[in-house]
């Protein structure tokens, strides 16, 4: 398999042509849109001023599900739409999609009786089309030794990623190759016109690994900045009958007890929430939370507060009674939520729907998206490239091929039950630049290990050094400011919260 051409080439191939279109945001929207129209044969930049999947994306629970908890405000139309997204998402990814049972544990005295939550269960099965195995209820489960209390259980089917989160944004992008597609990580877009006399965008880039500006050209711009779509929509003066409202929610890992192989699921006991643990590779992730919040910035750090809450949340539900030096990693995004612009209530965030929606600008070739998810990612693009078509040129009868997938070089980490990817073969192949694009996104070192990898007792910094290293092309300077840039950030982001908690 060829190597992705480099970022040099990359920075020049933007600015050299005029795209049909330029995605802003590279998360799991702006990177499926990005996979579909470069499979229909348009010229395509997707750029990101982080990494690819820096935002949301790398911070969800990875299941692909049908909307269940949507049914309790009633939004029977997400629970539909959302329940045929997961049933079309199995069906077509099979390689990266699988079925997979859930759990809801039903404790003694519970708000909701379990013969009320069979029923929900059997509404959700039909909304679904029986597609799924169907709801049973069963008085004794293997993990009932884990929780504090037990009455029975509820098993029902979703799906799950087989992947991370962020691999799964990753293999729509890795696959296409300049001239026509040109995906940029570390390029921020802050601004901009329409050239009303050639009929096209120049977008200011700034090029976040060097000091360089780039003018980049197209036809149409798409913004899926996720949490950040009006702030780009505003840079540009661009006007929606959309915006977002922002829930902020928070997963904390613990190591998974070999028995817990499913999810499991606990009514939380406030504003009908509940509270998951999903078993993923050697860790088990409980969480979320739910919290309104007014500045995406702000809701993508875990404070001290998300952590007490959530301690107390698993201390209620399970039996081990687990502390904060337990915690293996910390994991944290912002909910993207669909609203009218005079939006002003400020509900519960569950109440909110979570349907996405579509903005095509009345003046200037600009189309914006609202929520959205990793179910129905395809569904979103699929719309997105239909309201896109008008202003694109008609695409070439052969569409170019897709790169083929090529082997991945494996190597050893200490701690690592399963070998990883090597840091080199990342780099030319998948945009990796830094040690935490490693870490937290081409490996799960990051979320599977203590201290994002660094060890409980920095006792991994020799192997994050050569880490470094490679990802530097031997550049002994780079690599100590890249390890020395994270180490920082694990002692601001992980250390301090949890010494505060
Ligand atoms: C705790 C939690 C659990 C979740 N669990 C699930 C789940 O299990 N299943 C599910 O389907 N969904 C889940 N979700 C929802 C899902 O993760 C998000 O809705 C989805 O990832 C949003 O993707 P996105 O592409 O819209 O946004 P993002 O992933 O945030 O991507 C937006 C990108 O835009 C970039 N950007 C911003 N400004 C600029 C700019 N000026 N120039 C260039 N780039 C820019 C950002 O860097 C970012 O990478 C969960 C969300 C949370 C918070």
């Amino acid at each position: 398999m060829s190597a992705v051409a480099s970022r040099t080439e990359r920075l020049t191939a933007a600015g050299d042509q005029i795209f049909d279109a330029v995605i802003i945001g590279g998360g799991v929207n702006g990177a499926c849109l990005y996979d579909r129209l470069c499979r229909e044969g348009y010229s395509v930049a997707l750029l990101d001023r982080g990494d690819f999947a820096c935002g949301t994306s790398q911070a969800s629970a990875m299941m692909v599900w049908g909307g269940l908890l949507y049914l309790r405000c009633f939004d029977l139309g997400s629970v539909y739409r959302f329940s045929r997204a997961r049933d079309s998402m199995i069906r077509e990814m099979g390689d990266l999609i699988s079925p997979r049972v859930f759990r809801y544990c039903t404790v003694p005295g519970a708000v909701l009786g379990k013969y009320v939550v069979l029923s929900g269960l059997y509404a959700y099965w039909l909304i679904g089309h029986f597609n799924r195995r169907h709801p049973a209820l069963e008085a004794h489960y293997p993990e009932e030794r884990l929780v504090a209390q037990s009455a029975g259980s509820l098993t029902y089917e979703e799906a799950v990623l087989k992947m991370s989160d962020s691999r799964f944004v990753l293999h729509w992008i890795a696959p296409h190759a300049l001239p026509r597609g040109v995906a940029l990580n570390y390029c921020a877009v802050d601004g901009g016109d329409f050239d009303q006399a050639e009929r096209f965008w120049r977008l200011r880039a700034q090029d976040r690994l060097g000091t360089s500006q780039i003018e980049i050209r197209s036809r149409l711009v798409v913004n899926c900045a996720g949490v950040w779509t009006d702030q780009v929509n505003a840079a540009f003066a661009i006007r929606s009958p959309y915006k977002h409202a922002l829930s902020k929610g928070v997963y904390i890992s613990f190591p998974r007890p070999s028995d817990h192989e499913i999810p499991l699921i606990f009514e939380s006991g406030a504003h009908g929430d509940v509270m998951t643990s999903v078993p993923w590779g050697p860790v088990a992730m409980w969480g979320p939370t739910e919290t309104a919040i007014d500045d995406a910035d702000q809701g993508f750090v875990v404070a001290p507060e998300d952590v007490r809450f959530l301690l107390d949340q698993r201390n209620r539900c399970l039996r081990a009674n687990s502390r904060k030096e337990d915690i293996l990693a910390l994991r944290c995004g912002v909910r993207p939520l669909a609203v009218k612009v005079d939006y002003k209530k400020h509900v519960y965030p569950l109440e909110l729907s979570r349907r996405f929606r579509i903005a095509t600008d009345s003046q200037r070739p600009w189309i914006s998206t609202y929520g959205g998810k990793l179910t129905g990612c395809t569904l979103l693009a699929a719309k997105v490239a239909a309201a896109a078509r008008p202003f694109l040129p008609p695409p070439p009868a052969v569409a170019p091929q897709p790169r083929l997938p090529g082997g991945m070089p494996r190597k050893r980490f200490p701690g690592f039950e399963e070998s990883v990817p090597d840091p080199a073969w990342c780099k030319a192949q998948e945009f990796c630049c830094t040690l935490e694009d490693y870490l937290r996104r081409r490996t799960n070192i990051a979320q599977w290990l203590p201290r994002g990898g660094l060890g409980r007792h920095d006792e991994n910094l020799p192997h994050l050094r050569k880490v470094c290293l490679a990802l530097a092309d031997g550049d002994e300077v780079a690599a100590e400011a890249d390890l020395s840039r994270y180490r920082s950030k694990v002692a601001e982001q992980f250390d301090a919260v949890l010494k505060a908690a």
